[in-house]
C-alpha cells in the first residue's frame, strides 16, 4: 500500500465530466489499496474570471481582499470532487487551505507555506477516506485567508506530499510530461522521460509554467517523488523529476528550452561609475516589491556607465516610474529608457557543466535569423538572452532543432 499525493490542475476539473473522471482514476488507485489524497485547483478560467471580477470594482485590487475572492475558485473544485468521489462509492472529505491549517506568512497573493499540519488528514485516511484538498491558498497566523501565487496548486500538492511522507506526487495536467519546449509552441517537441531537479527548477524559473517554481523547490528539498502525467489518459509514464545521481542514462548537453513573454527591460543610462549606485537604482525598486530578474552593468567609460535590467512586464510602469521619478536625479543619471516588448529565451541542461560551445551555438544560431540578442545571462547549467518578443516564437523554434531536441518525424 502506498500513500500518494494527486494534484489535478484546472483543465483538469475543467466540467463535470472531467470531475468524474478524477473520481474514476481515484478509484482505480484505492481499489489497488493505496491511499489517495487529491489536491485540485479551481475550474479551468476560473481563477482570471475572480480576478477579473476584481478588478472591474478596483483597478488595482486590494490584496487581502483578492485573496478572499480568488480563493473561491478551489473552494468549489474540493466540494464538487468529494461529492463525485462519493457518487463513485467511496468516502471523501474536503479540505480548505484554512480547514487543513496550511499555515503561510502574510503576503497577500503570492504567500509562502510555513508549515502544514497533517494529523486530520492522516486520520482520515486511516479512516478510508480520499481527502481533498483545496490547492493554491492557506491561511496566515491572523486567520486571513491567502493564496500562493498563480499556479500555486502544484506546490500545494507538493507540500502534502511532503508533510505526509508521501510515496509519490504525482501531477496531473493538460500535457502528458514536461516536454523539450512548451508543445503548444513547438509541435516537434519531445517529452522526457525524466528531469532532473536542477533543470526543472532553471525551466521553471525561467517561464516553463507546467510546475510552479515553488513546488520544483518543495519536491527538491524535502526529497519528494514527483511525476507528471496526464490527466486524458488512462496509461502512460509522464515525466519523472530525478535527482541527477539517480539519472544514469545518457545525459543529452541541453534538455529543454524554456521562454517567458513577460520581460520587460530597463536601461538607466549615464550612471555615475561609483559604488553604491547598483543599490540607489535597485533599492528603491525592491522596497516597492517589484522583482527584478536579469542585471547588467556595462564597464564604465569616462566615469559612467549603463546599467539595465528585467522586470515583470506588468510591474513595468511601477519600476520605470520609481527610477523617473525617484532614482534619476538622485544619483544624477542621463536618462532611463524602457522597453516591454522583450522576451526571455534559455537553453537548460546539466550536460553543459561539461560541453564547452553552447553559448556559441546559441548566439549564431540566433545570429543566422537576424535575431539581435539585447542581453545575456548564464549560469553553471543556463544561458537566457533577452530578445525582441516578435522574434520570440522564431527563436525557440530553431534553438529547438539546432540542439536536437525536435522530435523525429514518423
Ligand atoms: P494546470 O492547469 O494543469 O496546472 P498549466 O497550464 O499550469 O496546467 O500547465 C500545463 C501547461 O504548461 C501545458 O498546457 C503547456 O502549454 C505548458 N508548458 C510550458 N512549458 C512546458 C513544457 N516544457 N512541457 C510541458 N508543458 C509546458
Ligand atoms: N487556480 C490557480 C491559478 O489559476 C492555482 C492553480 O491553478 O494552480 O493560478
Ligand atoms: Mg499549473
Amino acid at each position: 500500500m502506498a500513500l500518494i499525493v494527486q494534484k489535478y490542475g484546472g483543465t483538469s476539473v475543467g466540467s463535470t465530466e472531467r470531475i468524474k473522471g478524477v473520481a474514476r482514476r481515484v478509484a482505480k488507485y484505492k481499489a489497488q489499496g493505496h491511499q489517495v489524497v487529491v489536491v485540485v485547483s479551481a475550474m479551468s478560467g476560473e481563477t482570471n474570471r475572480l480576478i477579473g471580477l476584481a478588478k472591474e470594482i478596483l483597478e488595482q485590487p486590494d490584496p487581502r481582499e483578492l485573496d478572499v475572492v480568488v480563493s473561491t475558485g478551489e473552494q468549489v473544485t474540493i466540494g464538487l470532487v468529494s461529492m463525485a468521489l462519493m457518487a463513485a462509492g467511496m468516502k471523501a472529505k474536503s479540505y480548505t487551505g484554512a480547514q487543513v491549517k496550511i499555515l503561510t506568512d502574510s503576503a497577500f497573493n503570492k504567500a509562502r507555506i510555513l508549515s502544514i499540519d497533517e494529523e486530520n488528514i492522516r486520520t482520515d485516511l486511516a479512516n478510508g477516506y480520499v481527502v481533498v484538498v483545496a490547492g493554491f491558498q492557506g491561511m496566515d497566523e491572523d486567520g486571513n485567508i491567502t493564496t500562493l501565487g498563480r499556479g500555486g496548486s502544484d506546490t500545494t500538492g507538493v507540500a502534502i506530499a511532503a508533510a505526509l511522507r508521501a510515496d509519490e506526487c504525482q501531477i496531473y495536467t493538460d500535457v502528458d510530461g514536461v516536454y523539450t519546449t512548451d508543445p503548444r509552441l513547438v509541435p516537434e517537441a519531445r517529452r522526457l522521460k525524466s528531469i532532473t531537479f536542477e533543470e526543472m527548477l532553471e525551466m521553471a524559473s525561467l517561464g516553463s509554467k507546467v510546475l510552479q517554481i515553488r513546488s520544483v523547490e518543495f519536491a527538491g528539498k524535502y526529497k519528494v517523488k514527483l511525476r507528471v502525467l496526464s490527466s486524458f489518459e488512462e496509461e502512460g509514464e509522464g515525466t519523472l523529476i530525478t535527482f541527477e545521481e539517480d539519472n544514469k542514462m545518457e545525459q543529452a548537453i541541453i534538455s529543454g528550452i524554456a521562454f517567458n513573454r513577460d520581460e520587460a527591460k530597463i536601461t538607466v543610462r549615464g550612471v555615475p561609475d561609483r559604488p553604491g549606485i547598483a543599490y540607489q537604482i535597485l533599492g528603491p525598486v525592491s522596497d516597492a516589491n517589484v522583482d527584478v530578474d536579469m542585471i547588467i552593468q556595462n564597464v564604465g567609460v569616462d566615469g559612467s556607465t549603463d546599467f539595465s535590467f528585467t522586470v515583470h512586464r506588468n510591474e513595468f510602469a511601477k519600476a520605470m516610474d520609481i527610477l523617473k521619478n525617484q532614482v534619476q536625479k538622485h544619483i544624477g543619471a542621463r536618462e532611463v529608457i524602457g522597453d516591454d516588448k522583450t522576451a526571455k529565451v534559455s537553453v537548460v541542461g546539466v550536460g553543459m557543466r561539461s560541453h564547452v560551445g553552447i553559448a556559441s551555438k546559441m548566439f549564431r544560431t540566433l545570429a543566422e535569423e537576424g535575431i539581435n540578442i539585447q542581453m545575456i545571462s548564464t549560469s553553471e547549467i543556463k544561458i537566457s538572452v533577452v530578445i525582441d518578443e516578435k522574434y520570440l516564437e522564431l527563436a525557440v523554434r530553431v534553438l529547438h532543432k539546432a540542439f536536437d531536441l525536435d522530435q523525429e518525424a514518423v
